[in-house]
């Protein structure tokens, strides 16, 4: 028999359950208790949600209030001093090393970990400092925890963990640590900690558990062959039966060494990497080894083709026989709302394209069933949705594609190189190292509650639009008072950088609920792309049109560009990124173009995820960032030489693709840098960029206001670093997120820094 598996699934429980109670939690509202029954609630809820959808392999130990790797380091006594100093609660000094803690009153002040991005996903993990002395033990056996509550439930569950190679890759390595230090150095001390876990799953009972392994995918896994026998060769004996996950890539030559290894069955991503399977069949047919198939995304919200993926799985099945294979999702399906049934707005037909982490659980299981003789309802009724969603995709927007074909590289090309544009963007009378912000301006309760007004019918369209123009109004008296050099209108008008555009787009849908975990108590709901995109109208011209109309100096109209727009979305698995990215460049491209024809003449296409969309593998990094820069080329080369062209970036850390930031050739490119060493400007010196640029000169993630001479420090040290007359004046991203009192101040101190730079240098 052809069994299901599902590797994880979404922690935040149904109404945002988790959010509201930790956060309930935090403000002093609940107990600690309270706390623990919510959590209880929700675990109980997924365990018979993916039980009544028939799955037969249902995880436990994959929930947390934070974040999961979090837990594992939690759960394994790393609990770095400054934490421990605080002398909190167990449970407070978990968030604490989440999200930071300060009580002046109590005189408790902490700094969170740091975080990173999880993978090429939108999730991200909080990672733990290790150092040499770091030691390990059990504090807490999670994943036994979690087992024996689903027991009692009537839930026999495969506990999930991290494998010891991967937890070591993915924490972070303490800044005080010699520099020859890696995390990994301490497998050995970290390997009995897993044996006591596992042999304590094992005594109680368990018979199989998933490690998940998604550092497998990444190149430098290759080199740890002899790192993954040693502790599987350590773990098997004392393990319940073991199963290593692959998630989010390929395992690429790490199969050589995997086949070998003392487990019972080895997970495949084939959703992203279905060609794998034939190398694995290939690897694992004279051995024992089961293999288990990630045939439903964990990562896409789209109704899988469930004929197809038989098909697929069927080639395993008929090497290595029923008992051997089991079907799966591609990943832990944390990536996806939790179940389509509380979307109420969707049409039928878009419903039908869809499928959640509840219907995933659903089609891991009726593919399961198919596989051993039962075609299920769902498997009948998923090939007519298939059908009719291909159907749809081919009829979608012909003209549309018809202008993608027809991109020219004229196209992707200014009309002159950067120093004549540079000449003719003297026009904009700006001085030497003029200042400028990053676009947002403080969106305050008064913001945001005239767009919920707007969005319940409270306000018409025409007392919403004044409420916006008053707050363009206020950002641009304020701009003119403190006296900065390059406006910006301050976006009160956006929701989100993203789903503003998506909504004025073609081509995208929103769900109301299809709310997914960013990293702790905070979610997003990111639009899907659906169908080709294309606009209907201008979307920011009237905005950035009246803010100019205030003002003299020049105004910076504001795009998100497509890159990002699309990252930051659920994309199409039907056409390639490159298509859409192009899509949506095309869109942009016609807004660039209408922005500079109502006199906007500096256009800023902001593109932070540029960086975190690099594929995993080095090998796919050319053919990304080929068609990447290619879009954000195309969106702002419409314009004559004098628009001046902008882009911003959310890291300064280039090194590695800096050929590719130069070749985007923006005449200014602004960065987040107040937080990270000036060295990383160095690579822009030792590759000679030729553009202008401005490094964020103050952090603003934080309310504390920097001094006139910290940031006149920072110029200076810029100034070491970059010609001077390339240098633009601006402080960091998000500046939505603050206050009006701490953005004069610091803004205030930034003026004046940027006019005794002009005196000095
Ligand atoms: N223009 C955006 C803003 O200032 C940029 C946000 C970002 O970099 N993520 O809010
Ligand atoms: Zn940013």
């Amino acid at each position: 028999m052809v069994k299901s598996a599902v590797l994880g699934f979404p922690r935040i429980g149904t109404g945002r359950a988790i959010k509201k109670a930790v956060e309930s939690y935090w403000a002093g509202n609940s107990s600690a208790e309270q706390l623990a029954e919510a959590a209880k609630a929700v675990r109980k809820e997924r365990w018979e949600t993916i039980k009544n959808a028939g799955v037969d392999i249902i995880p436990s130990g994959d929930f947390t209030l934070y974040d999961h790797l979090l837990d594992h380091s939690y759960n394994f006594g790393v609990i770095p001093q400054r934490y421990v100093e605080q002398k909190l609660s167990g449970l407070d000094t978990y968030f604490a090393m989440g999200r930071g803690k300060q009580d002046r009153e109590k005189g408790i002040d902490v700094v969170a970990s740091e975080m990173g991005k999880f993978f090429d996903s939108n999730y991200h993990i909080v990672k733990v400092d290790h150092e040499p002395s770091t030691e390990f033990k059990l504090n807490f056996n999670q994943q036994l925890v979690e087992y024996e509550e689903a027991k009692a439930l009537g839930i026999i569950t495969r506990p999930v963990l991290f494998g010891p190679i991967t937890y070591l890759s993915l924490v972070r390595k303490s800044r005080d640590a010699p520099a020859d230090f890696e995390p990994l150095q301490l497998l050995d001390k970290l390997i009995p900690v897993y044996k006591e876990l596992l042999s304590q799953l094992k005594d109680a009972g368990v018979e199989a558990v998933q490690i998940d392994e998604p550092i497998l995918v990444l190149d430098k896994a290759e080199a740890y062959g002899a790192e993954y026998k040693k502790v599987y060769e350590a773990l098997a004996p004392v393990a319940p039966k073991i199963t290593i996950t692959t998630a989010y890539g390929r395992v690429g030559k790490s199969l050589d060494y995997l086949k070998d290894l003392p487990i019972s069955s080895l997970h495949l991503d084939l959703d992203r990497e279905p060609k794998q399977l034939d190398a694995a069949i290939e690897a694992v047919k004279d051995t024992k080894l089961g293999l288990e198939l990630g045939l439903i995304s964990g990562r896409n919200i789209w109704k899988a083709d469930l004929k197809a993926a038989k098909a697929l799985a069927q080639k395993a099945v008929d090497v290595i026989g029923t008992d051997r294979v089991v079907v799966s999702t591609s990943s832990s399906l944390l990536h996806c709302p939790i179940s389509l049934k509380v979307e109420k707005k969707l049409t039928a037909q878009q419903l039908s394209w869809l499928s959640f982490a509840e219907e995933k659980c659903e089609e891991v299981a009726a593919l399961a069933g198919a596989l051993n003789g039962k075609e299920s309802a769902l498997f009948e009724q998923n090939t007519n949705d298939i059908s009719a969603r291909r159907e749809f995709e081919r009829s979608s927007d012909p003209a549309v594609r018809e202008r993608v074909a027809g991109i020219t590289e004229q196209m992707l090309s200014r009309q002159s190189p950067f120093p004549t544009r540079r000449e003719a963007q003297k026009k904009l009378k700006l001085p030497k190292f003029p200042t400028t912000t990053i676009g947002s301006f403080p969106q305050t309760k008064e913001i945001r509650q005239a767009r919920a007004k707007f969005g319940k019918n409270e306000l018409t369209q025409q007392e919403y639009e004044a409420a916006m123009e008053a707050e363009i109004k206020y950002a641009v008296d304020f701009q003119e008072r403190i006296g900065l050099d390059l406006f910006v209108h301050g976006e009160p008008e956006r929701n989100d950088m993203v789903q503003y555009f998506g909504e004025q787009l073609n081509g995208f849908i929103f769900t109301q609920l299809g709310w997914v975990q960013s990293y702790g108590s905070r979610y997003v709901r990111p639009p899907i792309v659906v169908s080709d995109v294309s606009r209907t109208a201008p979307m920011t011209v009237r905005w950035s049109a009246y803010a100019q109309s205030l003002t003299d100096k020049p105004m910076k109209g504001m795009l998100t560009g497509p890159v990002t727009i699309l990252n930051w979305s659920f994309p199409r698995a039907d056409i390639s990124k490159e298509v859409q990215s192009k899509q949506l460049a095309l869109a942009l491209r016609d807004e660039v173009v209408d922005l500079a024809n109502a006199g906007i003449q500096a256009i800023q296409v902001d593109e932070p995820a540029i960086r975190e969309g690099l594929p995993l593998r080095k090998a796919d990094w050319d053919n990304y960032l080929k068609w990447a820069v290619d879009s954000f080329r195309l969106s702002t080369s419409g314009v004559g030489d004098d628009t001046q062209v902008h882009s911003h970036f959310c890291y300064s850390d280039f090194g590695d693709i800096f050929p590719h930031i130069q070749r985007l050739d923006a005449d200014v490119i602004s960065i987040e840098a107040s937080k990270a060493d000036l060295k990383l400007l160095d690579v822009f010196k030792t590759y000679g960029y030729s553009n202008e640029i401005g490094p964020g000169v103050y952090d603003i993630h934080s309310p504390r206001v920097p001094s006139e001479q910290e940031i006149k420090d920072r110029i200076a040290a810029m100034a070491k670093v970059l010609p001077v007359d390339l240098l633009v004046i601006n402080p960091d991203c998000g500046l939505k997120t603050r206050g009006w009192k701490e953005t004069e101040e610091s803004l205030s101190n930034l003026v004046a820094a940027a006019r005794w730079a002009r005196e000095t240098f």
